[in-house]
């Protein structure tokens, strides 16, 4: 965000965006030890909505569980501090950011620190690019690999994951391209930097299963029903790199990142070198959600 909005909600509060601050000895600062979501709104004929609010904030509740990391409010708390911040704010189309870390208490690894809890929501656009969403974007296979199985949990959306994220990501953009596309530590495929990733072989969408060591992404469960209800064959499987070079589409998907093509994985065209069928339907259907030419199968947007 760097046209800062006017308003903040922190530890309960709404307040302005310049007094939510922190002291520099707090715990996460130091040791990564927060947990975060990522969380749109969209602009709808019935005014903005947020999409899937409550399965990411399960998602919040879940990392937070894994951490032992106590939670001073609760899931309906944070709901309306979300909402709130929209509406204060006057935003549409936007990105909010619930964030709850372990705060001043101590630096031992294991001190109990209290939780300080966070929603941030700025008005975003597309993530990878304006241009990313019609044409793609060139994406290479990073040099970094995943973090592997039970050494820091895929699963849980935590600030110190974002580490290896940060590795992927500037390599990529060192390198020239527009993402990077992480190994597992099975070298088999993964994620993206911060996306997940759909191949397409035929009318097929293939993507890996979660045991990948992937965040179990909300889009990705998202592009999956939406799939299968258009009658489109979706198969979770390991696969190899290579797969990245000969499937005829690949796409990445993410809160940020939408539905972004990749049109070329080290320099080697995937298929024709531009968005394929499959990608473009994905994109009508998901975009469908907002401007209501999909129908909403599971009641996923939530009126602001
Ligand atoms: N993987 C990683 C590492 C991510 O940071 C994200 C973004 N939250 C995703 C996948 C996509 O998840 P979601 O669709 O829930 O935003």
């Amino acid at each position: 965000a760097t046209n800062y909005p006017e308003w903040i909600w922190h530890n309960g509060e709404v307040m302005p965006w310049q007094n939510a601050t922190v002291h520099v000895m707090a715990h996460a600062l130091h040791y990564g030890s927060s947990v975060f979501e990522g969380i749109r709104s969209y602009v709808t004929p019935d005014g903005p909505a947020i999409f899937r609010l409550q399965d990411h904030l399960k998602r919040l509740f879940h990392s937070a569980k894994i951490y032992d990391m106590d939670m001073p409010f609760t899931q309906e708390q944070l709901s309306a501090a979300c909402h709130e911040v929209i509406q204060r704010n006057g935003l549409e189309k936007a990105y909010l950011r619930p964030l709850a870390f372990r705060s001043l208490g101590g630096l031992s690894l294991s001190a109990d620190c209290p939780t300080e809890v966070t929603v941030a929501a700025w008005e975003m656009g597309t993530y990878l690019g304006a241009e990313a969403l019609e044409n793609g974007i060139d994406a290479c296979v990073s040099s970094w690999q995943r973090f592997a199985p039970n050494t820091i949990p895929a699963g849980a959306k935590a600030g110190g994951n974002y580490l290896s994220g940060q590795l992927v990501a500037r390599e990529a953009r060192r390198l020239g391209f527009g993402e990077g596309i992480a190994l597992a530590s099975t070298g088999l495929l993964s994620e993206g930097a911060g996306e997940n990733i759909f191949l397409v072989f035929g009318k097929q969408m293939f993507t890996v299963p979660v045991s990948a060591a992937i965040l179990n992404g909300i889009t990705r469960d998202t592009l999956m029903k939406l799939a299968r209800i258009d009658g489109i064959e979706v198969i979770e499987r390991d696969m190899p790199r290579e797969y990245l070079y000969l499937a005829d589409e690949v796409f990445m998907c993410g809160t940020a990142a939408e539905i972004t093509p990749i049109r070329s994985v080290d320099g080697k065209p995937v298929g024709t070198g531009k968005a394929g069928p499959v990608t473009r339907r994905m994109q009508e259907l998901f975009f469908g959600l907002f401007d209501g030419r999909t129908a909403d199968p599971e009641g996923w947007l939530e009126p602001v």
